[in-house]
């Protein structure tokens, strides 16, 4: 229970107590998982914090060190682990208002960390120049909760993941210490507070690198085979002179969930869902011919900003519009070893059929064109999920278990000692996220 000097320290500043409305903020997409599911409904936070600026957000870190009240940081609560989930109440610190965009020159900007993605491309556009990669909840997501829970997305194909070196250029941090300061990261240093689901600090601005802004035409490609139509993505995406922003493979019969677009995708066929440069799209063509697939769909950049985009049908928009047709669905995020005959794709597809629907994304990985996979899974069981996941990690694929909020056991499945260093200078009271850090359990 919060006393009542707790709230007149927060005097001033807006705040959100009727429960309704809190216990909403307190949540995520992590019903996408069965598993989650059951482990985080119900947890809510006290009250929420709405700063507008950063000395707001010095203030309300202030008052949770005085009272030692668990404070967990939310953008717009798109996250699919429970990442943005108070696990031991407390207070919920909703970004969303501080929205300022503070400059954007030629191939980079600094923003507040409320800036909606889609928002921050619309300016940066009008200079010629977007996000490298984007989520493909880029409508609503924050910038700062992209680089706080996110990985990559559509530009990953060009860019690489958001974890590699000069995707992020510098950050603004809030402290949780006995009088909270501001730290500034820059280059390597960022590392400390990239995609480390508000652990260990309160982004308050950050510094990105941009991307030429290209005119992006939009295709669906259908194919009656779908290794045909991974082996048309790995080319697609090692075709230099081919420029792309987004390489989607879906097998049947992921593509019969899409209702918006049944009047392009015949039933049992398999589809690529691809964004190439306009002026590419002759290159493009002959490519689609090379392999057979048909294309059934072509909006033109102009059109496709209008309207439907093919970016919401990609990624994990794929399972969000697969569950709304079945919602006892749900999915893995994979990444396949580099491998031109893609034989381990094949070998999954033959292994579990329909019970793993294969959705591959390709993204370049340390220079070299790969599949990540957002596969679809008929779920059953918690153990029969365990099993997909270790017959998967035993022949050489990686996965990033989309089933628990523990920040270590997500993704990369290793400790940062760097991240937990800094939490412990940062955040001396682990009020932070509390419980979702493995290495700081660990340690307490
Ligand atoms: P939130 O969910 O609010 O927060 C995410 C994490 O960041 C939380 O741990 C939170 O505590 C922390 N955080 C937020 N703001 C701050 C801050 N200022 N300081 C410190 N920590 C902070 N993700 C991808 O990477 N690529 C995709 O293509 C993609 N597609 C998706 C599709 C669907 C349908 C859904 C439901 C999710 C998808 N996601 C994807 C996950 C998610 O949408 C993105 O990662 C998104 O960028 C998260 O932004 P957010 O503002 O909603 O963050």
């Amino acid at each position: 229970m919060l006393g009542k000097a707790f709230f007149a320290d927060l005097e001033g500043i807006e705040t959100i107590t009727a429960p309704t409305q809190v216990a909403k903020l307190s949540e995520d997409y992590f019903r996408f998982s069965p598993i989650l599911e059951p482990l985080l409904t119900g947890k809510v936070g006290d009250i929420v914090a709405r700063p507008t600026n950063e000395a707001e957000v010095i203030r309300v870190a202030q008052v949770c060190v005085n009272h030692r009240v668990p404070l967990t940081v939310r953008g717009s609560g798109t996250g699919n682990y429970g990442q943005a989930v108070p696990l031991q109440g407390g207070l919920i610190l909703d970004m969303t208002r501080m929205q300022t965009i503070k400059w954007i020159k030629p191939g980079a900007a600094c923003v507040e960390p409320g800036v909606k993605l889609a928002a921050l491309d619309k300016q940066a556009q009008e200079i010629g120049w977007e996000s490298r990669m984007i989520p493909s909840t880029f409508r609503s997501a924050t910038v700062g909760g992209f680089i706080a829970g996110g990985s990559g997305g559509i530009g990953s194909i060009l860019y690489g993941q958001l974890r590699d070196r000069g995707n992020l250029r510098a950050v603004r941090v809030v402290t949780l210490e006995d009088c909270p300061r501001v730290i500034e990261l820059r280059g390597d240093d960022v590392k400390k507070v990239n995609h480390a689901y508000g652990v260990n600090g309160i982004i308050t601005e950050l510094e990105l690198p941009l991307a030429p802004a290209y005119a992006w035409a939009e295709f669906v490609v259908n194919f009656s085979d779908f290794m045909t139509a991974a082996q048309f993505g790995q080319a697609l995406g090692n075709c230099d002179g081919i420029i792309k922003k987004m390489i989607c493979i879906l097998a049947d019969p992921i593509p019969s969930y899409f209702t918006a677009l049944r009047n392009y995708i015949p039933d049992r066929v398999h589809s690529a869902l691809v964004l190439v440069a306009e002026t590419d799209i002759e290159p493009f063509r002959e490519l689609v011919r090379e392999f057979g697939g048909s294309i059934a769909y072509k909006k033109s950049a102009q059109e496709a900003s209008k309207g439907i985009s093919l970016v919401e049908f990609a990624w994990n928009h794929s399972t969000l519009h697969a569950r709304t047709v079945d919602p006892t669905l749900t999915y893995l995020q994979s990444l396949f070893p580099a491998d031109p005959n893609l034989q381990l794709v094949r070998e999954m597809c033959d292994r579990f059929k329909d019970e793993v629907m294969m959705h591959l994304e390709f993204i370049r990985m340390n220079g070299v064109v790969i599949p990540a996979a957002i596969q679809i899974v008929r779920f059953t069981t918690a153990e029969r999920i365990q099993e997909i996941i270790q017959y998967h990690e035993s022949h050489g694929v990686l996965i990033a278990n989309p089933h628990t909020y523990i920040l270590e056991d997500g993704g990369m499945k290793a400790i940062d000692r760097n991240q937990l260093a800094f939490k412990q200078t940062v955040d001396p009271y682990g009020l932070m996220n509390v419980g979702k850090m493995r290495a700081w359990l660990g340690k307490s």
